[in-house]
């Protein structure tokens, strides 16, 4: 269905007021998502260096994929996804950001 494809895109401006507060909502839930997913990444480029893996200190690990984790934020519950790393040396994985 082409409709709920614009819907979850949330950019379709509604036809009125009626509408409007629904919509603005979920405008605001994506934008803040995207946000906590900008922070995220900057506060995971800021850290890297320091990043040692904490079963056996090794600083040689990878990126290892997201996992989600829900937040229960002003705009209601949503979920951000995780960075995940992996230990090259002894292959705990673990999250760095917590
Ligand atoms: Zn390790």
């Amino acid at each position: 269905m082409k409709a709920s494809k614009e819907q979850c895109e949330g950019s379709k401006v509604p036809d009125s007021f009626a509408q409007a507060e629904d919509w603005a909502f979920m405008e605001a839930q994506q934008r803040f998502g995207q946000a906590l997913e900008e922070f995220s990444e900057s506060k995971f480029q800021q850290v890297k260096q320091e990043i040692v893996c904490p079963a056996c200190g090794s600083e040689r690990w990878v990126r290892d994929g997201h996992d989600t984790r829900k937040l229960f934020t002003r705009l209601g519950e949503m979920e951000v996804p995780r960075q995940r790393v992996r230990c090259k040396d002894c292959g705990r994985r673990f999250f760095p950001l917590g």
